[in-house]
């Protein structure tokens, strides 16, 4: 299995990859630049390639993770400056060797929901433009927040089918989203399973967001909890890590770090979970 967490770029990008293995992942994602900003940032492309050739040696898998701000279901210039600000997460993501770029499905306040993923569409060929190379934009599953946008296979799919470019779009899946916005409620894993095989959903899944939930099913709060010790739980977490489907996808954690600082303790936890290494 891949397994892994978001870890800090403190040191650059290679060292963020090594800092992954040292904790026991083989996945690893970062920022690939300031979270809080959307400005364009002019990267240290030696470091990069040196980041994407030890993740080559190694057998790491590394996931880039763009800004909080970025919202494709904005629209007008600052959804201009949104696709801008992906487009160069995705230059840097490229040179890193990563799988591509996460970025939340969106938040639509007007009236009508319906011009919130015509506005998704346009954004995501708008940043997509041109784009030669294999990163992808991920698009991650929301967890009701915001209201029900974006939490659903379907929306996901269907965004990818009505881009342009859908060869350049994959998806993240987020568990304490899923859990949150009700969609999995623990005792409904293998229906969504199959639900989501008949959209193709999993033929598109390039990352998994591994976190537990701090909150029930259907709350629709977006707050993650560590492996086991949320309402996911760990019966939650060993039916969903036998899913074939996961097998060869990166299994990222975004929770809280365990007692020594880091996510070592939940990596090793994932893995015996599975079912691998019991
Ligand atoms: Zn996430």
């Amino acid at each position: 299995m891949i397994v892994g967490s978001h870890v800090s770029t403190r040191g650059g990008y290679r060292e963020a990859a090594r800092g992954a293995v040292r904790i026991g992942g083989n996945a690893v994602q970062y920022f690939p630049k300031n979270p809080r900003s959307m400005q364009l940032k002019s990267f240290d492309r030696q470091d990069a390639e040196r980041c994407a050739e030890w993740c080559r040696n190694n057998g790491v898998v590394s996931v880039a993770h763009g800004p909080y701000l970025i919202n494709p279901a904005a629209e007008g210039e600052v959804a201009d400056r949104m696709a801008a600000s992906t487009r160069n997460d995705l230059e840097i993501a490229e040179a890193c060797g990563s799988v591509g770029v996460v970025v939340h499905f969106g938040v639509y306040k007007g009236d009508n929901l319906l011009d919130g993923y015509r506005n998704i569409v346009k954004w995501v060929d708008q940043a997509l433009d041109g784009w030669t190379g294999s990163a992808k934009i991920l698009l991650e599953n929301q967890a009701g927040d915001h209201g029900p946008m974006g939490t659903t296979p379907e929306e996901l799919t269907t965004i990818r089918s009505l881009s342009a470019r859908p060869e350049a779009i994959g998806f993240c899946l987020d568990t304490c989203h899923l859990f949150a916005s009700g969609q999995w409620n623990g005792t409904n894993w293998d229906e969504f399973r199959e639900r989501a095989g008949k959209l193709a959903f999993w033929d598109g899944l390039a990352v998994v967001h591994l976190n537990d939930s701090r909150y029930p099913s259907g709350s629709g709060r977006d707050r993650h909890a560590r492996i086991g010790e949320g309402f996911i739980g760990a019966d939650g977490f060993r039916e969903l890590l036998r899913t074939p489907e996961l097998d060869k996808v990166p299994l990222i954690l975004e929770t809280p770090v365990g007692q020594d600082g880091t996510h070592a303790g939940q990596i090793a936890r994932v893995r015996q979970l599975s079912g691998m290494e019991e």
